[in-house]
């Protein structure tokens, strides 16, 4: 596959560590040639990302939180500035406070934090897309993550199953509005994977083991699974897909009750 991304410019937006769901679409990129620059949320995540981004040899390293809309128009006039034009964007970036994604989503969420959560986890991928699509000049393609709570009832994914929801209907009208700038819009619904996101959401573990027995693959997915995935669908090998959920998760979310081994013997 070496090659394939050569050539290319993008920017990575959600690397928090290397366990980072981001960063495992960042290497896949960077051996397929492409350049990258960087975004970090607050100068501790800085501090890790850094080294990071030297890795690949990246040196433009820019924060971002994208609760302050300024800084996402500083990154882009920085990228206009330093580049002209990109090629894709990656929008790894969800939040919600942890106290919410546990127990009843009835009981526990409130006004404040529903708006947050739909600000960061949803909107935002709004505001970066319009940013992002004056900057591709020659067509490009945009990528968010999702997760399948935002099509079935996962327990305690709680708000963050309905901003993924909004999230995923906004790569549709997204992707119905760029489509004539030959921009492509598409998310990766990936299967759990442990980060510091993932670490946030209830009984996080249990989800875990429940996927290892029940998916068809008999396994989580890892970073680097997602990075392949997201590989394809920024690169021109998915140049006649747009608006796509595709999930990576272990073939998961075709199921519809859990493995029972004795019915299948
Ligand atoms: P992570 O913690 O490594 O990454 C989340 C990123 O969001 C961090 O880099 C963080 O800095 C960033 N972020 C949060 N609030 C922000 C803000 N206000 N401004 C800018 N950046 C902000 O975890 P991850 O699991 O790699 O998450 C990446 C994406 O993948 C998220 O959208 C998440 O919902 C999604 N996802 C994760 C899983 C999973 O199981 N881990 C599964 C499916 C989808």
């Amino acid at each position: 596959m070496t090659g394939i991304m050569q050539g290319k410019r993008g920017l990575i937006m959600g690397v928090a560590n290397s366990h980072s769901i981001a960063w495992g679409i960042a290497k896949q990129l960077s051996e397929a040639g492409a350049e990258l620059a960087f975004t970090y949320q607050g100068e501790a995540f800085g501090r890790r990302v850094k080294p990071l981004a030297d890795s690949l040899g990246s040196t433009l390293l820019l924060p971002c939180d994208v609760e302050d809309v300024s800084t996402v128009d500083a990154v882009f006039d920085r990228l206009k500035e330093e580049w002209g034009t990109i090629d894709f964007v990656v929008h790894a970036i969800g939040f919600s406070d942890k106290n919410e994604l546990k127990g009843r989503y009835a009981d526990v969420t409130t006004r404040a934090n529903f708006s947050r959560t739909m600000v960061i986890s949803a909107y935002s991928f709004t505001e970066v897309a319009q940013r992002a699509a004056p900057l591709m000049r020659d067509g490009g393609s945009i990528l968010t993550l999702t997760y399948g709570g935002s099509m079935r009832v996962m327990p305690n994914y709680n708000v963050m199953g309905i901003a993924k929801a909004a999230l995923e209907a906004m790569v549709r009208y997204l992707a119905a509005d760029y489509g004539q700038d030959r921009i492509r819009v598409n998310a990766i619904s990936a299967g759990p994977v442990r980060t510091l996101a993932g670490a946030g959401i209830g009984d996080a573990r249990a989800m875990f083991s429940y996927q290892k027995k029940n998916a068809p693959l008999r396994r989580t997915v890892d970073i680097d699974d997602v990075g392949k995935s997201a590989l394809y669908l920024l690169s021109d090998l998915s140049s006649g897909v747009t608006g796509e959920i595709h999930y990576v998760d272990s073939g998961f979310n075709i199921t519809s009750m859990p493995i029972v081994e004795e019915l299948t013997k």
